[in-house]
């Protein structure tokens, strides 16, 4: 544990001199049982990620501690087309994608990834989840998942870009 602190401080003062202006800090890692709590830094603002090590346990989490494999979930695509989905599907479709998660508030995304998760599904999550904690805040659930889901697909779209630029494709 000691060592990989040391290594994350290492890292960030590697930032420091890169790119000072967009710098996101890990503060620090804890791990709390089934699930790594990630603290980052970013403008003064603290934003946990929380990483549960089952799809069942980070959809546990979004229903507040109890759920049956029936219990729906109610979303939204990117395209504004409401779902509904059992629990039990969707821990099927997670497995299939290999990232899920959700925010709450402005200061925490909650989620469950693989191990071998394609790296621009994970971004697209993350950046959709940020994009959530962003305003403007619609108070209509469809827009604000549109609204959302534009920064998942410009991050995607980015990450996609950059490994071709990089000759990593
Ligand atoms: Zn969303």
């Amino acid at each position: 544990m000691n060592e990989t602190q040391t290594n994350i401080k290492s890292a960030n003062v590697e930032n420091n001199h890169s790119s000072g202006r967009y710098l996101q800090t890990m503060v620090r890692f804890a791990f709390l049982g089934d699930k790594v709590e990630n603290i980052f830094e970013k403008d003064g603002q603290q934003i946990k990620v929380i990483t549960y090590d089952t799809p069942k346990k980070v959809l546990l989490e979004y229903f507040g501690g109890e759920m049956t494999d029936e219990d729906e979930l109610c979303g939204c695509d990117g395209n504004g087309e409401e779902y509904h989905i059992t629990t039990k599907d969707m821990s099927d479709n997670m497995k299939m994608s290999g990232c899920w998660g959700f925010c709450r508030g402005k200061s925490e995304i909650h989620l469950w990834h693989s191990k071998d998760v394609d790296m621009s599904e994970l971004i697209h999550l993350l950046a959709h989840e940020r994009g959530h904690m962003l305003n403007p805040l619609h108070r209509i659930h469809t827009k604000e998942e549109i609204k959302a889901e534009k920064y998942g697909d410009a991050a995607r779209f980015a990450y996609d870009v950059a490994k071709i630029l990089m000759g990593q494709i």
